[in-house]
């Protein structure tokens, strides 16, 4: 942890939850986060986040998108943009996520403008980066995840309270993790390229048996959790242990 940094928790549901299930994942989260230290956002599918932000408001749970895209609205079949999201009651949203750099052939140039969209329309973006296996194994882990940090965050990130969440690409619902000293090491170079003000979160296989451990890291702000944050317990655990 950053001394004097509140952690987030952020849950990433992926393509999951209809709306039953959803919203009673979302109310156990609301109603099991109270007390707890850290800040707590859900980041449910995009038909979802209207009625989770309404079932949680008030409470001590946030609520964010997966995606958003760059421009506010056009002729963009499919596509939610960054201020129909702050429109449904969201306050975050997470962009330039492995999977829709790998499965919609997002870059660094895209990942920074849908970041710019969301901070123009009031949105907190969670920008992820992280390495393949292959360049983790090249000894490139690092200098990726300077390159795509240096190419996918907008001006005015910093000031916007916009956060980075290191995820490797190989941990991501596999079950391994980086070790201790790898996490501190990725961290260490994320801290010296954003500076003291940004919140780091570690994503890829967080669990609550490993949560303590790597949230006591240093430069580690919280967590992006997937596959633990769709069973509200897991999650809760892992937010009490930040
Ligand atoms: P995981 O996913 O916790 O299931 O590994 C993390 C993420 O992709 O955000």
């Amino acid at each position: 942890m950053t001394p004097g940094v509140r952690p987030l928790i952020a849950g990433n549901w992926k393509m999951h939850g209809l709306a039953a299930d959803g919203l009673a994942l979302a109310r156990a989260v609301a109603a099991g986060g109270e007390g707890i230290a850290a800040e707590i956002l859900v980041c449910p599918p995009a038909t979802l986040v209207m009625a989770v932000a309404a079932a949680v408001q008030g409470g001590p749970v946030a609520v964010g998108g997966q995606d958003c895209h760059l421009v506010a609205k056009g002729a963009h079949t499919g596509d939610v943009s960054a201020p129909m999201l702050a429109d449904a009651g969201a306050r975050y949203v997470i962009v330039g996520h492995s999977e829709r750099r790998a499965d919609h052939h997002e870059t660094d140039a895209v990942v920074k403008a849908k970041a710019a969209s969301a901070i123009a329309h009031g949105l907190v973006p969670i920008v992820c980066v992280g390495e393949t296996l292959a360049q983790r194994e090249a000894g490139e882990a690092e200098s990726v995840v300077r390159v795509q940090v240096a190419g996918s965050l907008p001006e005015g990130f910093v000031a916007a309270g916009g956060v980075v969440a290191y995820e490797p690409v190989w941990a991501i619902g596999t079950g391994r993790t980086p070790t201790e000293a790898d996490i501190a090491a990725i961290h260490a170079a994320l801290r010296q390229a954003v500076g003291p003000a940004t919140r780091l979160l570690y994503g890829g296989s967080v669990k609550p048996g490993n949560a303590a451990a790597i949230l006591a890291l240093p430069n580690v702000d919280g967590a992006l959790v997937g596959g633990a944050s769709l069973v509200a317990e897991d999650f809760l655990a892992i937010a009490r242990a930040a």
